[in-house]
């Protein structure tokens, strides 16, 4: 809810005597920073209360058909009126009354009719502390909502600073969290961890005729293309720097990371990207080397990236468009 913050009091008059109106009316009518509004039909004052949005409300106890305590409970039952300060107006001047009417939600009493000097201080003081309130409550509800914001855009940011700007896929940062939790939990749990090291055959050459935007767009395709092959969950497709992509597979032996390297070297030549100055075949081809730690006897992922850029040396030096297993995995 949003209420504008007045500067000075509202009084509404809930009293179903005319005479009444008149009095309290009279005793306001000089004070410019209080604007006077009443209601005489108890059945019509909610409506009111909500319309005229009071800093304070007078209210009468005895009314036709409606007690004023009743009222009292439906301005508090209304989420957008329940704070409004409530002065009692009572004709009786009884202290068991005074308990009953701040058992009952009020908060100030007065008898019929008040003090004029009584009547403005107490108005006005209530009023402030209201406004006070409201301003406050508006002011946490901003906060609320800047916090909110702040966290989507710390989740965006935390989303961004982690995917490698040109192919979306993960960059080296989370690569190498991953890897590392990924070791961790390996050694914890006693599974296998697959890697594997890809690199796009003649790449510089690819660059150097087809340009870098060329380029670009062919590096988009191939990290598509894993992020296609490569679907379990828990895998890990990342853009390991240049032409170079890491795949980590947890729960995963050599077995089943050579059946994907496999698939995705299929699936790079099923897109038949040209290169025709690539000295292998006249489309855009892989070589990958595999590695496979078993934590439990102690690979790091330094361990495990040394080994599979060692079986990816060893796939360029037999002719490219091929993968190897280092010999330890
Ligand atoms: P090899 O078959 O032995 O892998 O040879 P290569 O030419 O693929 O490998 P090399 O490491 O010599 O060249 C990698 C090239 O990748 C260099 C650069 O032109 C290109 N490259 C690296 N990062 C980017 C990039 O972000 N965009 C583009 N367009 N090209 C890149
Ligand atoms: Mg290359
Ligand atoms: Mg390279």
């Amino acid at each position: 809810m949003k209420l504008d913050v007045k500067a000075h009091s509202v009084v509404l008059l809930v009293d179903d005597q005319l005479m009444v109106v008149e009095g309290i009316r009279r005793m306001l009518m000089d004070e410019e920073d209080i604007e006077f509004h009443f209601c005489t039909d108890p059945n019509q004052a909610l409506k009111k209360v909500v319309d005229v949005r009071p800093t304070v409300i007078l209210q009468d106890l005895i009314m036709p058909d409606i007690d004023g305590y009743a009222l009292v409970d439906t301005y508090r039952q209304n989420e957008e009126v329940k704070n409004i300060p409530v002065i009692v107006l009572s004709s009786k001047d009884d202290p068991q009354d005074k308990s009953l009417a701040f058992e009952r939600g009020a908060n100030d009493y007065l008898v019929k009719l008040p003090d004029k000097i009584e009547l403005i201080a107490r108005i006005k003081a209530h009023s402030k502390s209201y406004l006070a309130q409201v301003q406050r409550d508006e002011a946490f509800d901003a906060l609320r909502e800047l916090q909110a914001e702040l966290e989507k855009s710390n989740v965006e940011l935390q989303k961004l600073s982690s995917l490698d700007g040109l192919t979306g896929i993960a960059n080296r940062r989370s690569f190498d969290d991953f890897i590392n939790t990924e070791c961790l939990r390996s050694a914890r749990e006693d599974t296998p961890l697959s890697l594997l090291l890809v690199d796009i055959d003649f790449f510089k050459p690819y660059n150097d005729n087809y340009g870098h935007l060329a380029g670009d767009a062919c590096l988009r395709q191939v990290a598509t293309a894993m992020r296609e092959v490569v679907h379990r969950p828990a895998d890990m497709v990342a853009r390991y720097g240049g032409e170079e992509f890491g795949i980590v597979l947890p729960n995963t032996d050599t077995e089943g990371a050579e059946k994907l390297a496999i698939k995705l070297m299929e699936k790079i030549r099923s897109l038949k990207i040209p290169h025709e100055f690539s000295s292998v075949t006249d489309h855009i081809t892989l070589s990958i080397g595999i590695t496979n730690g078993v934590a439990c006897e102690g690979a790091s992922p330094s361990d495990l990236i040394l080994q599979a850029d060692e079986a990816l040396y060893e796939a360029k030096e037999s002719g490219r468009n091929c993968y190897k297993i280092h010999s330890s995995g």
